[in-house]
């Protein structure tokens, strides 16, 4: 891995700003992503929370999903929560949204209900064998419902699958950037 590598963060829409902080504060340097030449200099992409359905228009109008697709070819991409969707192949209660299919799961999306129902709590998290205690925060979060070939799950909540990684490709359905811990983060820079 760089000293200083570049991340990527897309920011059409969501909580793209926490990201950068998180990773700001592990010292990386980090881009934020409106348009596919900006995936040029950049080692590895976020997808963040926020709005899947107002992700989705904005990858649509940029003529993005493509070049992201190509990118997560050799390069890793984590989404979070509405990231979680956009990359799933799956998307089981929104016809309108073209998830990107870089993750070979089914999402239902607001799974876990409404504003109402958000939730912090510990899970688990396994890396390597070992397994840590997380705090996740789910803020409608959606509920990966199948999980295919090639996908391994990484960390549960509440008995539900809530990490997801296909090579390199990574998916949380709640929100680490939203907690003082860059456990995760560091994770995520370890598959550069
Ligand atoms: N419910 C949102 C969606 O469907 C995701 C919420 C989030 O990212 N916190 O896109």
């Amino acid at each position: 891995m760089k000293a200083r590598p570049w991340v990527g963060i897309l920011a059409f829409q969501g909580d793209f700003a926490k990201h950068q902080e998180a990773f700001a504060k592990l010292g990386c340097f980090t881009q934020l992503v409106k348009s596919s030449w900006q995936l040029a200099n950049i080692d590895c992409l976020v997808i963040p929370g926020g709005e899947s359905s107002v992700i989705d228009r904005f990858v649509k109008s940029q003529q993005i999903a493509d070049p992201i697709k190509e990118f997560a070819v050799t390069k890793p991409v984590w989404g979070t929560c509405a990231g979680m969707i956009m990359l799933a192949t799956h998307v089981e209660n929104d016809p309108l949204i073209a998830p990107l299919g870089l993750l070979n799961i089914t999402v239902d999306r607001n799974g876990y209900g409404r504003q109402y129902d958000s939730f912090v709590d510990d899970g688990e998290f396994t890396v390597n064998g070992r397994t840590q205690k997380l705090e996740m925060v789910f803020i409608r979060a959606p509920k990966v419902t199948s999980v295919g070939e090639g996908v391994q799950v990484l960390g549960k909540c509440r008995k539900e699958p809530v990490i997801v990684q296909q090579g390199r490709v990574i998916a949380t359905a709640f929100h680490p950037e939203m907690t003082n811990s860059t456990k995760f983060q560091e994770f995520f820079l370890s598959l550069l």
